[in-house]
């Protein structure tokens, strides 16, 4: 690496102009940063805020050339980057997180192999790569999930099985691609923890979040999690000693499974900010779009202590009918802060924006947030 700190002023580029690319952006550029997007949607979430917006595809030589060359760092807000475009911009610029820990966590097998190798738990699974993979005994893995291990986000990708028959269609439909199957869990709940790294040794932790999904997408995120403080622990140790496994560098998002008995084990990773840490743009001293800045910077990760209890709430288009649903009513709340991400059209389950309601405590944010939902949905 050239330079060890990478300041203000100086332009940082990224990969992906969605809602994550947005907010990174918007971070970026409160402490005096400057930024370049690279997102071939021309209304892109992020484009419209950044102050360079190149627009072209992710594997496009020149675009590629053009943020390699005038970018101090690159990072990514997603994780399907291709390969071959993350190995060339780290040949000429810095990025991070690298190459090599992004592609573990896009593919589910890779990524179940990783973090098993790395003696941390997760759910039992079968690698199915083909038909022939389904003759095996499966019942030790019945009922479950086929997972395609490659490109599912939100619940899509993903088939419930009860049958070796079922499971057989469901690979089928799935493309007959390689896929994981996953034993279907009875879950306690699910938390998540978002890991800023930058060094070796030098990682934080925010708080935990309790996550609740609805088909498939992330619902709401209530944090400080209901869990036992000694299971909220772990997790953010399991995170850490993850990150530090990988040496990644950067915002990693742990997803883990609350196993009816108390077992912890670890769902999924992504290489970025995560929609479940959304609620520290206003309950933290630094948000996590921040902290990738920080780690992609080669600065110190900012502190994380939580200020206030917090609930938020994921904004789906499916609240969107003629009108622009009723902010207003929302907006006359005094402890909520809305935060929509300027997409143009809003269609059913596309991520249009979210809230965050603090409160004294978790049970009365987590009331007025699910009161404020149903008076979204239902006005
Ligand atoms: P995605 O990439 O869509 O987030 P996940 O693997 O995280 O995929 O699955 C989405 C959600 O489906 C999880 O958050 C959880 O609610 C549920 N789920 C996934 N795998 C299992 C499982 N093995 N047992 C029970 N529930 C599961
Ligand atoms: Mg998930």
């Amino acid at each position: 690496m050239v330079a060890k700190h990478i300041l203000p002023n100086a332009m940082l580029g990224i990969m992906g102009g969605g809602q994550l690319g947005r907010m990174f952006t918007l971070s970026a550029r409160s402490m005096g940063y400057r930024v370049t997007v690279l997102d071939p949607d021309p209304d892109s979430p992020a484009g419209g805020v950044a102050d360079v917006h190149r627009c072209a595809n992710y594997d496009d030589p020149e675009a590629l050339r053009a943020l390699a060359q005038t970018c101090a760092a690159v990072t990514t807000e997603f994780e399907n980057v291709p390969a071959d475009s993350m190995s060339y911009l780290e040949r000429h610029v810095r990025v991070s997180p690298v190459a090599e820990c992004v592609g573990i966590a896009q593919d589910r097998i890779r990524e179940k192999r990783y973090i098993s190798g790395a003696g941390l738990q997760v759910a039992p699974f079968l690698v199915i790569e083909s038909e022939a993979d389904l003759q095996q005994n499966l019942n030790g893995h019945l009922p479950g999930i086929l997972k395609i291990a490659r490109l599912g986000y939100d619940g899509k990708g993903q088939i419930r099985v009860r049958t070796p028959a079922e499971a057989k269609l469901a690979f089928a439909s799935l493309g007959s691609k390689p896929c994981v199957l996953e034993r279907l869990l009875s879950l306690e709940t699910e938390i998540s923890v978002i890991v800023t790294r930058v060094a070796p040794g030098q990682a934080v932790c925010f708080p935990v979040a309790e996550n609740q999904h609805e088909a498939g997408i992330l619902d709401i995120s209530i944090v400080p999690a209901r869990v036992d403080t000694r299971i909220a622990e772990r997790a953010r140790q399991m995170a850490l000693q993850l990150a530090e496994a990988m040496d990644y560098v950067g915002v990693l998002a742990v997803e883990f499974f609350v196993c009816q008995g108390g077992d912890l084990l670890i769902n999924e990773i992504a290489p970025r900010p995560h929609n479940s840490g959304h609620y520290t743009l206003d309950a933290t001293l630094v948000s996590q779009f921040d902290q990738q800045v920080r780690a992609m910077c080669g600065l110190p990760p900012g502190d994380t202590r939580l200020f206030s209890p917090v609930v938020m709430v994921n904004l789906l288009g499916d609240i969107w009918r003629d009108d622009e649903p009723a902010w207003d009513k929302l907006l006359s709340q005094p402890n909520v802060h809305l935060h929509l991400y300027g997409k143009k059209s809003a269609r059913i389950g596309r991520k249009m924006g979210h809230f965050n309601v603090l409160a004294e405590n978790v049970e009365s944010a987590l009331a007025q947030a699910l009161a404020l939902k149903r008076m979204l949905r239902e006005d």
